[in-house]
C-alpha cells in the first residue's frame, strides 16, 4: 500500500473515472493533475470545480506528461499507444486503469470480486447474478456500467458481502494485479479490435480476468477461446473450470435437460430437486443467449457456495435493462423492437436469430468491424434493410455481396432527425407478422450521445408512427 501524501499522481481524462479518482488520490494526500485531451465547455465547468477542490487540471493536453509525474492512473478508453503512455514507459512511471485504482486502494479488503467480461451479455450477467447473489440474503454491489461506481463500492461507507464486477477489456488492460475470487469470460468475438490492435490482444486483455483467481473460472463451452484463455491463466491452486452450455452439461458444466438449468451431478443422479437451478421459462427474455447469461451468472453464484434455490429466485425476480431487444409497440401486426444495444455484429447476430420475418435498422459507427458473417448468416430472414449513420456503406456492400435479393434503403444521413425516417422507410417495407428490429451492428456516437438516446430516437419515432396511424 503506497503512501499516498504527497505522491505526484496524474489522472488521463476528465469524466466517469476520472474525476472520481482524482477525488479519492486528492482525499489520500496526493498531488493530483489531470490532464484532458478536450477543451471544451463541458471539461471546463468540471475542470473548474476539481480546481476549486485544490486538483491541477491541464485541458487540452492529454499527450504530454506533467514533469514529476510518478504514478498514472488512466480512464480506461485511453488507447495503449497514445504518446502520454509512450512518455511514461519511457520515464519508468506506472500505468493503471480505474480498476487497478480500486483493487490498489481496497479491493482485496473490501469484499471478494466475481467478475464478469465478454464481447456481449456483460451488464444482464452481472444484474442477473446481483439478483441471485441477493437471493440468497448477501449484501451486493453491481459495479459496472450501470450501479455503484467502483470506487464507491471499495471506499464508500456501505460494507458489501460480495461485489457483482463488470469489466471491460479496456478495464482489464490497465488492471494488471487484480485477483478475483472467481470470473466468467461469456463470449468473445471481434469488437473494439481498432483499440486493441489485433484479436489476439483482445483476447489476451480479457483473458486477464481469469489471473490469480481463487474458486471458479467460468468459460463458455461454446466458444471455445474462452476455455484456452482458462488454460492460460496462472491460477490459485484448487481453481476449478466451469463450462456452460445450452446443452447437456459434460463434468464440470452447467447445462440446459429438457427445460431446465442444471449442473453436472443433475445429469449423473437424476436428483431432481437437489441441483436443478431453474427454469428456462424463468429467464427473462428467454432467447438463447440470454439463458447462456443466466448460466454463468448461476455458476458463479454456486462458485460462491449460493444454494440452487437462490439461484431460481434470483433469476426469477431479475427485469432485464432498456434497449436490450425492449419491445415498444406492435402497430398494424408489425412489432417493434430496440436493441441499440446491439453496439457490434455478435450483439445483432444474436438477436437477428430471435426473429423471422425481419426489417433490419442498422448502421453507426463499425470500430473496424466486418459485417460478412452477420449478413450471410443473418440474410434468410431479412425482409428488407434500412441503413443509417456513418459507416453504413460497410454493411451496403455485405449485403450486395450475400443478400443481392433483400430491399436495402440508404439513408445517407447521420443527423439525429435520420432514426424518424429510417423507422417511417421500416414500417413501408414491412408486413403484418414482421418485426421491424433496430440492431445497429455498430456504435452510436456518430449520430447520438449514446446507445441509449439512440434507443430513445427509435422508441420516440415509433410511437409517432403509433400515434399517426390510430389518427
Ligand atoms: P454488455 O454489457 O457486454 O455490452 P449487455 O448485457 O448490455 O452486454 O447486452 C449487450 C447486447 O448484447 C444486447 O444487445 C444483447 O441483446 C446482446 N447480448 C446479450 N447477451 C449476449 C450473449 N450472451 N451473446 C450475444 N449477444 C448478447
Amino acid at each position: 500500500q503506497p503512501d499516498w501524501q504527497g505522491k505526484h499522481v496524474t489522472v488521463a481524462g476528465l469524466g466517469v473515472s476520472g474525476i472520481p479518482a482524482a477525488r479519492a488520490l486528492h482525499g489520500l494526500g496526493a498531488v493530483v493533475t489531470v490532464v484532458n485531451d478536450g477543451d471544451d465547455e463541458r471539461s471546463r465547468a468540471q475542470a473548474a470545480e476539481l480546481e476549486a477542490a485544490g486538483i491541477t487540471v491541464r485541458l487540452g493536453d492529454g499527450a504530454t506528461l506533467p514533469a514529476g509525474t510518478e504514478l498514472i492512473v488512466t480512464a480506461p478508453g485511453w488507447q495503449p499507444d497514445k504518446p502520454l503512455f509512450a512518455a511514461a514507459a519511457e520515464a519508468g512511471v506506472e500505468v493503471w486503469g480505474d480498476v487497478e485504482l480500486a483493487w490498489r486502494l481496497r479491493g482485496p479488503e473490501a469484499a471478494p470480486w466475481l467478475a464478469v467480461t465478454g464481447t456481449n451479455g456483460k451488464t444482464t450477467t452481472v444484474r442477473m447474478l446481483a439478483s441471485i447473489l441477493e437471493a440468497a440474503g448477501l449484501k451486493t454491489a453491481a459495479v459496472g456500467n450501470i450501479g455503484v461506481s467502483l470506487l464507491d463500492a471499495v471506499l464508500g461507507e456501505e460494507k458489501y458481502d460480495v461485489l457483482a464486477v463488470e469489466l471491460s477489456s479496456y478495464q482489464l488492460h490497465w488492471a494488471p494485479s487484480l485477483r478475483a475470487h472467481s470470473a466468467a469470460v461469456l463470449n468473445l468475438a471481434p469488437d473494439h479490435l481498432d483499440w486493441h490492435g489485433s484479436m489476439e490482444a483482445y483476447a489476451a486483455d480479457k483473458g486477464r480476468i481469469y489471473e490469480g483467481n481463487r474458486v471458479a473460472c467460468v468459460y463458455n463451452v461454446a466458444d471455445p477461446v474462452t476455455e484456452d484463455l482458462v488454460r492460460e491463466a496462472d491460477v490459485e491452486e484448487g481453481c476449478r473450470a466451469i463450462g456452460f452450455t445450452l446443452g447437456t452439461p459434460g463434468p464440470s458444466q452447467l447445462g440446459v435437460v429438457e427445460g431446465i438449468l442444471v449442473d453436472r451431478a443433475f445429469v449423473e443422479n437424476r436428483q431432481k430437486n437437489a441441483q436443478e437451478l431453474a427454469e428456462v421459462a424463468d429467464v427473462q427474455p428467454p432467447a438463447p443467449h440470454n439463458i447462456a447469461n443466466a448460466l454463468a451468472a448461476a455458476a458463479l453464484a454456486r462458485a460462491f457456495g449460493v444454494e440452487p434455490k437462490a439461484v431460481r429466485d434470483g433469476l426469477r425476480a431479475f427485469r432485464p435493462d432498456p434497449h436490450r431487444i425492449e419491445l415498444v409497440e406492435e402497430i398494424q401486426g408489425v412489432v417493434y423492437v430496440d436493441d441499440s444495444k446491439a453496439t457490434n455484429t455478435h450483439a445483432a447476430e444474436a438477436s437477428l436469430a430471435a426473429y423471422d420475418p425481419i426489417v433490419w435498422i442498422a448502421g453507426g459507427l463499425a470500430k473496424g468491424a466486418s459485417f460478412d458473417e452477420l449478413v450471410s448468416r443473418s440474410a434468410k430472414r431479412l425482409r428488407g434493410v434500412v441503413l443509417i449513420g456513418r459507416d453504413r456503406a460497410l454493411i451496403r456492400e455485405a449485403l450486395t455481396r450475400h443478400a443481392p435479393e433483400v430491399p436495402v434503403v440508404d439513408l445517407d444521413r447521420t443527423d439525429t432527425g435520420a432514426m424518424s425516417a429510417a423507422v417511417q422507410e421500416a414500417a413501408a417495407l414491412a408486413e403484418p407478422g414482421d418485426t421491424v428490429l433496430l440492431a445497429p451492428a455498430c456504435a452510436s456516437m456518430d449520430m447520438f450521445a449514446n446507445y441509449n438516446k439512440r434507443g430513445e430516437a427509435f422508441a420516440d419515432a415509433v410511437r409517432a408512427l403509433a400515434a399517426t396511424g390510430d389518427a
